[in-house]
């Protein structure tokens, strides 16, 4: 990919991949494909092959065979961290590639997917250190004659289901975290956003990770990703999607051999504004926290809380920001906001913008479908007017549209914050210390951000409260979810003897 070239388009004929398996490509072959089309553009893109449940089984074979063997978790975390050091090098080489197939599957914006595709070389290099890092316990207090180790051993085979809004982002959040435990991996991708992962999967291998420790299966959620929640020979699952799916993987793991699951699951985001906040920046914030990817994000701030007084002057500020949100081809650098990745979502976002008019809420902006580049796009959307028991209100819209309702007192911020069965994460605007992080301590949510929204690093580990999920990734605590303890209790000397 030429990162000179001012102008990107999509490739004139849609690229063929392979799956991955056992350190190689596996052509379709015989194997049904399907085509992926941008988006942005209204193409075809990609065509991969679709998996059947042999392949699924070779996967978690070779998986296996490459964590029983030891070929991965025996190695020193040293050499762990080197080939993720490596693959982070890579994955810096081949940056502009990644964000360029990122952008053409999911539609997101050619800037936003570089940013990301940096985001990702960060998490790999962090994690490195933390393959080196992660350790037990030792007790020394036991009485002379005993002691005791606590040892954290890699859970094992770990299957890795993620879904469309940040394929490559998403995935890079896991896999080096599951990889510095000794953990090996069988991972599948949405099947509408599935080459980075298959990129990933090339990138890691040139990085010298040994054959099977990671492979790739492409194909549907309902057929693959449904056998691998079932499979009796993984050992865990990373689960990314929406809350129905995450209640299926449950099952799944209860029916079979109840592999330990990390689930991040839906979100029904608040941003508590107050009247005391900087509200310009504040405006910015609440813009970029629904408008950025389109709304598509599991933590976008959809539900908007106001302080009454300026509940109506801060709605239209920041009806004004999204006013100007530059949305456009995904391939032009300009762009802020891309294209609707899915058919179905683009149906489901238009049908939440119908009903929050038909409840009763007021549209003051956005709405509209504007057309660009033969792609689907929704203008970023904002509703005031909108009352808790509303759908627009209380449901998951995955997309760019805000609903506004004021609150009178910290208090009545915080009931309507955590009138949610969701608790993914939230947002408090306000320049008084006290309000802000007695705020913070009361909503029920895995991340909070205070004057400011989605943001983080490698070092803060992500996840949800509540139906948002189970368990943590990222971070050292993201390393550690894909361990188990064993203590090992030690005697020595002479023993006391229980039969004279
Ligand atoms: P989805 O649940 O439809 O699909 C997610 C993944 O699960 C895909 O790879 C899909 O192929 C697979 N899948 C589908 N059916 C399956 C089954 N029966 N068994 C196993 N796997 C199956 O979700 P989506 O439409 O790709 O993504 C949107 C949803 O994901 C939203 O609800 C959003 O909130 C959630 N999400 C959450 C986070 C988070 O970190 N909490 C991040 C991104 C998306």
């Amino acid at each position: 990919m030429d990162n000179s070239s001012p102008i990107l388009t999509p490739p004139s004929a849609p690229r063929d991949f392979g799956f991955f398996l056992d350190g190689a490509f596996v052509p379709a072959g015989e194997r049904d494909v399907f085509e992926r089309s941008s988006p942005g553009h209204g193409v075809p893109v990609s065509r991969l092959p679709r998996c059947s449940e042999a392949d699924l089984n070779a996967a978690v074979a070779s998986s296996r065979k490459a964590f029983d063997d030891r070929r991965w978790a025996g190695l020193p975390g040293a050499e762990r961290a080197a080939v993720l050091l490596k693959a982070a090098e890579l994955i810096r080489e081949r940056a502009e590639e990644i964000a360029y197939w990122e952008t053409l599957e999911n539609g997101k914006p050619i800037s936003q997917a570089r940013a990301e595709v940096g985001g990702c070389i960060g998490m790999f290099e962090f994690a490195a250190g933390l393959a080196r890092a992660l350790h037990g316990d030792s007790f020394n207090n036991s009485g002379d004659g005993a002691m005791g180790i606590v040892t954290r051993e890699p859970i094992g085979v770990v299957g890795l289901i993620t879904p469309w809004n940040f394929p490559f982002l998403i995935l890079c959040e896991r896999v080096p975290y599951i990889l510095a435990s000794g953990c090996t991996i069988v991972a599948k991708p949405s099947e509408v956003t599935a080459v980075t992962t298959l990129m990933l999967a090339e990138v890691l291998s040139d990085a010298g990770l040994p054959d099977g420790v990671f492979n790739v299966i492409t194909g549907s959620g309902s057929v693959i990703g449904q056998k691998l929640a079932e499979h009796m020979d993984v050992d865990m699952l990373s689960f990314t999607g929406s809350t129905a799916v995450g209640r299926s993987v449950v099952e799944a793991s209860g029916k079979s051999n109840f592999k330990k699951l990390g689930l991040e699951l839906g979100g029904k985001n608040p941003q508590i504004v107050f009247a005391d906040a900087d509200l310009d920046d504040a405006a910015d914030g609440v813009a970029f926290g629904i408008a950025f990817n389109t709304g598509q994000c599991c933590v976008s701030g959809s539900r908007l809380l106001v302080e009454r007084s300026v509940a109506d002057v801060f709605a239209e500020k920041v009806a004004e920001k999204l006013r100007k949100v530059r949305v456009g081809d995904p391939l032009d650098e300009a762009t802020q906001a891309g294209a609707i990745t899915t058919d179905a979502q683009n149906r489901t976002i238009l049908s939440y913008i119908a009903k929050g008019q038909e409840e009763g809420a007021t549209l003051i902006s956005g709405g509209g479908t504007p057309e660009i580049s033969g792609g689907q796009y929704i203008e970023p959307t904002v509703f005031t007017n909108v009352t808790r028991d509303m759908a627009v209100a209380s449901e998951e819209i995955f997309g760019p549209v805000l609903c506004v309702m004021p609150f009178d007192d910290m208090d009545e911020a915080i009931a309507i914050a955590n009138d949610t069965e969701y608790g993914l994460a939230a947002s408090v605007w306000s320049k008084n210390i006290d309000k802000a992080l007695t705020v913070a301590r009361r909503v029920q949510a895995g991340r909070f951000w205070v004057n400011t929204t989605l943001a983080g690093g490698p070092e803060l580990p992500i996840g949800g409260f509540k139906a948002s999920g189970w368990g943590r990734e990222a971070g050292m605590h993201g390393v550690e979810e894909y361990t188990q303890l064993k203590s090992i209790h030690i005697e020595f000397g002479k023993r006391n003897h229980w039969v004279a």
